[in-house]
């Protein structure tokens, strides 16, 4: 297969992360028998430097004639960083955001994953942690309570604000459908997490959600409400596979599942829209404190990059080896800095990307 990737290396420890999962993604298109083919864009601060705007029209046209990007993070230090004096539509941030919209990235995916290995990272009781879990969240991203009318008034003398929740029918089925596929990638079940007991646009997403699952009927799908949901991700995090929910309670559970899994470095994530085409970063921002040092944790965005082959290529195989690899690297004690306990090996952002590649074979 010849893969079209858009790259934005990002700013920060961006260019060292991504630098590391192009060279597993070469690694495995050398394996594999694939070629591949990298387009730079620069987006964010980077951007800034060169074009004086965090986005331009016309590497958004680069990023569409992608078959997928991978991206690092962006942004600097907000207190020391000139980006920063910029008036905010001129920020980097803005250019993330003008990217996610001009793709029309609908859907968010973020695994939260327990390695056996990183289990002493995990803040939950042993008992619970020594079981693991594997879950995916997907989370509708550009519609619910975030993108509602929103107004704050003074009636009778009383300051009142109101924030509109709107779903419609349309953009419950592509979510729902996307989460369906996702699930048949995996374990084949979906959680579908609403507050259907009070909110009317809950019960739209349950009644849409259920007319989907009869295109699936390999799939189990359970249906759970948001507070329960909260509970049982550190009561019982094993028993999710996808957990498919709109844009606020997907912002609040995708935080607190990424949570019981440690470490920001090992953390994936992918926004999807109706193509194949996706949008994958790793969850941790730029971290401008460990920028240059050569220390930065490299795995989220190597993991990002598994996720690419399997959900804009369907390299499910080429994927599982990338997965095994980190599995495999770090069950031979080598851990980056922020995942280091006593009796690991302590290895920098490259080699890390390299001991990754030799388990490639
Ligand atoms: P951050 O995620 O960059 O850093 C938080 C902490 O986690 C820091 O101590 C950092 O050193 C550590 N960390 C993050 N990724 C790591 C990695 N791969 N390996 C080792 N340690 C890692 O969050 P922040 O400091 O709040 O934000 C810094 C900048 O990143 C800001 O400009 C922010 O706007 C931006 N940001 C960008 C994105 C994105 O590009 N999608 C997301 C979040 C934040």
């Amino acid at each position: 297969m010849n893969m079209k990737i858009g790259v934005i290396k990002g700013d920060g420890i961006g260019p060292e992360i991504v630098d590391e999962a192009m060279k597993v993604l070469d690694r495995i298109a050398e394996v594999y028998g694939h070629s591949i083919s990298y387009t730079q864009l620069l987006m964010g601060g980077a951007s800034i430097d060169v074009n004086g705007v965090p986005l331009t029209d016309e590497t958004l046209e680069q990023a569409k004639a992608s078959d997928a990007v991978l991206m690092g993070s962006i942004g600097g230090d907000a207190k020391t960083s000139p980006w920063y004096r910029l008036e905010p539509s001129k920020r980097p941030e803005a250019g993330l955001l003008s990217l996610r919209k001009g793709l029309n990235l609908f859907a968010n995916l973020r695994p939260a994953v327990l390695y056996r290995e990183l289990k002493a990272s995990c803040p939950l009781k042993e008992e619970i942690a020594d079981r693991g879990f594997d879950m995916m969240i997907m989370r509708e991203l550009t519609g619910g309570l975030y993108f509602g009318r929103r107004s704050t008034e003074v009636i009778d003398g009383v300051s009142v604000a109101k924030d509109e929740l709107v779903y419609s029918e349309t953009e419950i089925r592509r979510i729902a459908k996307r989460g369906f596929d996702i699930a048949m990638k995996r374990r084949k079940k979906v959680t579908s997490v609403d507050k259907a007991n009070v909110l009317d646009s809950s019960r739209l997403w349950r009644k849409v959600v259920e007319e989907v699952a009869k295109e699936y009927p390999d799939v189990t799908l359970e249906h759970m409400l948001v507070d329960n949901c909260a509970m049982q991700l550190v009561k019982d995090p094993a028993q999710f596979d996808v957990i498919l929910t709109e844009n606020m309670f997907g912002d609040i559970l995708s935080d607190e599942a990424s949570m019981v899994t440690g470490s920001i470095g090992m953390l994936a994530s992918a926004s999807l829209n109706e193509t194949k085409f996706g949008l994958y970063e790793p969850s941790g921002g730029s971290a401008p404190d460990i920028a240059g040092q050569g220390i930065a944790n490299p795995i989220a965005t190597i993991l990002s990059a598994a996720m690419m082959l399997r959900y804009s290529f369907d390299l499910d195989r080429e994927a599982q080896a990338i997965e095994d690899a980190v599995g495999n690297v770090l069950g031979d004690g080598y851990r980056t800095t922020d995942i280091m306990s006593e009796g690991m090996k302590q290895v920098g952002t490259k080699e890390m990307g390299d001991r990754i590649c030799s388990y490639i074979k």
